[in-house]
């Protein structure tokens, strides 16, 4: 697919309704997802625009408490003493694999949240991604792009699992970088307003 009909509006066949670009029908859900990431098993729903940033915030505490518990084993007994409690041993293993696949996780996801891409959207467009704001220098873009997937909220609201006061996209328009037109939107022009 080119990345034109990344950008159009299609049919959804089996909800019979119109969807708005970067929306997925997701058949396990059966339904149409705005602004789709992908079908988490784990969670058990789909991941979509309005709530990527759980998704996100899960990872980041996740990551930090299951290395939190290796680091405190480790500091406990020692990386020769775990030889003596296998209670331990196990604990230590355990959540030192899952920080390091959780931790992986999270950085892709950060990765794709500071480029304004979803998982989907990566395999397919890449860095020819439409819906990436590319103006100013690199902190400018970045906080760009995560303020349409997080919401213009303060910093530290980000990183807690806090509804968005200020949603800037909620999946049902698109901000596009098509042919060098930064910032244009397609559809009617409110999103921001709505959000107030
Ligand atoms: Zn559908
Ligand atoms: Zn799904």
């Amino acid at each position: 697919m080119s990345v034109r009909s990344y950008v159009r509006y299609r049919y959804c066949h089996q909800c019979q309704q119109v969807k708005p670009p970067r929306t997925h029908h997701c058949s396990i859900c059966d339904a149409c997802v705005r602004r789709m990431d992908h079908h988490c098993p784990w969670m058990g729903n789909c991941i979509g625009i309005l709530n990527h940033k759980y998704f996100w915030d899960f990872l980041l505490w996740a990551f930090l408490g299951t290395l939190q518990v290796t680091i405190a084993i480790l500091a406990h007994k020692g990386f020769l003493g775990l030889g003596t409690d296998t209670t331990l041993m196990v604990a230590c293993v355990m959540s030192f694999a899952f920080s390091v696949s959780i931790g992986a996780l999270f950085a892709v996801h950060s990765y794709l949240i500071a480029f304004n891409m979803s998982t989907l959207e990566s395999v397919a467009l890449n860095d020819q991604n439409p819906f990436r704001i590319r103006d100013g220098n690199w902190r400018t873009r970045v906080i760009a792009n995560v303020e349409m997937n997080f919401g213009r909220d303060p910093w530290w609201r980000w990183l807690l699992p806090l509804e968005p006061k200020m949603r800037l996209y909620d999946g049902t328009e698109v901000m596009l970088e098509v042919d060098g037109a930064s910032g244009s939107t397609m559809g009617s022009d409110h999103s921001a307003d709505e959000a107030v």
